[in-house]
């Protein structure tokens, strides 16, 4: 049977009105629901791709009140695009905001539908549909990883997927039948809204589900284990790296614009520049995951000479950093912590107070 057929049209209808009335009630407060425009709901969604609503909050009002419009966006400089991005990571997000804040603010017209916002680099389907819905009550369905959840158990979808977009491509005929035609924007807000806050990963709250009544999985006590993905292959690797202060600066090594990773980024510096030409006063060991990849970082405090300032100099990549411009210095955010903190413990307090 067609995933589509699962709800009928009759059922479907109840469906939404569920959903909505469950949404009216439980929302959460958000700032980019109290006033919905076009920019504020391209910034927020993407500055909630892989990043919790909790942490985006704080950065989003910053956003918004330095760059009100996509033409004030269009006017920021990137390097302040992108210090204001740190701590948020997956730094291309703030780098296509600002590309088609640009792109917008030379067009006469806005675009309205997710065909037209998927033209935007940067901007796939999913965020495209968002806009759409969200902005312009474009009856499009909005399908993430906490809609795919919501549907699979809905529907009693068994099948293993390879990846989340194979899921995504799956249920989104299934989520169009269901989109609401009058409202789409509270329609897709309230799956989401439903898939974070009631149908969660693990324990949903099936007894407290608004479409309980509509849910395969929960009839057949299958809910937790649905949706199936086939298992992810971790891989890991070790970076060694220099943490190198000259007074009141540190080294940092600055990632050209280029690069497919961290374009336009700070980090403490890799030690490869140093050819293992170094003695390490102290180190200490960091972890942080990047898509499938953990990195293991060991960070070297290592003491500046002459022939370290040498092999400095002839690095166009690296640079030296005034503690007290360190936090507009666009370092990612695992970096930038981790300076602090040894900065923080470290015995010379005056670094701690230029921070
Ligand atoms: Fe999710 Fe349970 Fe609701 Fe089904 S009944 S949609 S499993 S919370």
């Amino acid at each position: 049977m067609p995933l589509r057929e699962i709800i009928s049209a009759n059922n479907a209808l109840k469906f939404r009105k569920a959903l909505l009335l469950w949404f009216v009630k439980h929302r959460r407060p958000m700032p980019w629901r109290e006033k919905v425009s076009a920019y504020r709901t391209v910034v927020s969604e993407l500055m909630c791709q892989q990043t919790q609503i909790a942490t985006v909050i704080p950065y989003f009002n910053r956003w918004v009140k330095k760059w009100p419009d996509f033409k004030d966006l269009a006017r920021s400089k990137e390097s302040d695009v992108l210090a204001s991005w740190a701590g948020l990571g997956y730094y291309n997000r703030a780098r296509y905001l600002r590309a088609c804040a640009i792109e917008i603010s030379q067009l006469k017209i806005l675009p309205t539908t997710a065909m037209e916002w998927q033209k935007f680099k940067g901007i796939g389907p999913y965020t495209a549909a968002a806009i759409s819905s969200i902005a312009y009550d474009e009856p499009v369905a909005v399908v993430d990883g906490n809609v795919v959840r919501v549907l699979a158990r809905i529907a009693g979808v068994k099948k293993v997927f390879s990846d989340g977009s194979t899921a995504v491509k799956y249920f989104t005929p299934l989520a169009n039948h269901l989109v609401d035609v009058q409202q789409p924007g509270d329609f897709n807000q309230a799956m989401m809204e439903l898939g974070a806050l009631v149908c969660r990963k693990a324990n949903p709250s099936c007894s407290i589900c608004p479409v309980a009544q509509w849910c395969r999985a929960k009839k057949e006590n299958l809910a937790e284990s649905l949706p199936r993905f086939a298992p992810k292959k971790r891989q890991q690797a070790i970076v060694h790296r220099a943490l190198i202060f000259d007074q009141d600066k540190l080294l940092l090594q600055r990632n050209p614009s280029d690069v497919k990773r961290l374009a336009g980024m700070a980090e403490i510096p890799e030690v490869d520049f140093l050819n293992n030409d170094f003695k390490s006063q102290k180190s200490w060991v960091r972890r942080r995951t990047i898509g499938s990849v953990t990195y293991e970082e060991n960070i070297n405090l290592i003491t500046l000479n002459s022939s370290i300032r040498l092999k400095i100099k002839k690095q166009p990549t690296l640079e030296w950093v005034a503690f007290k411009h360190i936090k507009k210095a666009a370092i990612t955010g695992p970096h930038l912590r981790w300076i602090e903190e040894w900065i923080n413990l470290s015995d010379r307090p005056e670094r701690g107070k230029a921070l």
